[in-house]
């Protein structure tokens, strides 16, 4: 498909108002830090919060009325998945993952992935592709919907489990790490139609890996990481230094 056309960047809102769409409960820690988590992914999403964006934790802690601690773990949680990037005694940024590092993570998928394919079709029994069908069914329900975070989860976690059903943890360990790499970038500039044509790829790479046909299997595998990155990346200034300046942000 066309990837998106690249527009004018928005003014960026500042941290402070880009994420005060949720008022402040009287919920459990737990529940807070979710919540602050999901308020900053979304303005992320949005494109309302730039990549390299700064969050001041006092600021965050101000407008939710939570402690600074709840406001630290949201932070880390975020920066474990790769939406933030914390650094010693200047705070917490949204990251701003480059394009190359993007497509550097996309060709050693490729590559390790194509060793998946092969160790699934020699080593899947009947529960394994049963497995494999029930998270499609899964992700094919969720791609269609605004859940953006959930249907990134979803894609990337169609690759992983195909890792794990066969009992190599170490492979599925190496691609959820590869996967959430990509993960701002996924969230940001993924279209719902991208995401469809990948989930409906996942589909057909199944059906190949069902009949054994290792072949197809591979290829297809091949071709469904080239139309991710692709959709991803294919506008963005491959010699960027990062995607802020890449988009023509102030953000850089
Ligand atoms: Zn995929």
């Amino acid at each position: 498909m066309a990837p998106r056309a690249k527009t004018p960047s928005k003014p960026q809102a500042p941290a402070d108002r880009a994420v005060s769409a949720v008022s402040p409960a009287d919920a459990p820690p737990a529940d807070l830090t979710q919540t602050i988590v999901a308020a900053i992914t979304t303005a992320i999403i949005e494109h309302r919060l730039a990549p390299g964006a700064k969050l001041t934790e006092q600021k965050i802690a101000a407008i939710y009325g939570v402690s600074r601690t709840i406001v630290r773990q949201a932070l880390f949680q975020l920066a474990r998945d790769h939406l933030v990037r914390l650094e010693p005694d200047r705070g917490a940024f949204v990251a701003q993952p480059s394009v190359e590092e993007a497509r550097e993570v996309f060709a050693v998928r490729r590559v390790l992935e194509q060793h998946l394919v092969e160790a699934f079709c020699e080593k899947a029994v009947a529960g394994d592709f049963r497995a494999l069908r029930a998270h499609l069914k899964q992700e094919q329900a969720v791609v269609g919907r605004v859940d953006v975070t959930g249907r990134t989860r979803l894609l990337g976690d169609f690759h992983v489990l195909m890792a794990e059903r066969i009992g190599n943890h170490v492979l599925a360990q190496i691609l959820s790490e590869l996967i959430s790499r990509c993960a701002l970038i996924t969230l940001m500039y993924q279209s719902s139609r991208a995401a469809q044509h990948s989930s409906d790829e996942h589909v057909e790479i199944l059906k190949a890996l069902e009949t054994r046909d290792l072949a197809r299997a591979k290829s297809l595998m091949e071709a469904h990481l080239l139309a991710t990155e692709n959709s991803l990346l294919y506008h963005r200034r491959i010699s960027s230094a990062n995607l802020a300046e890449a988009l023509g942000s102030r953000a850089a």
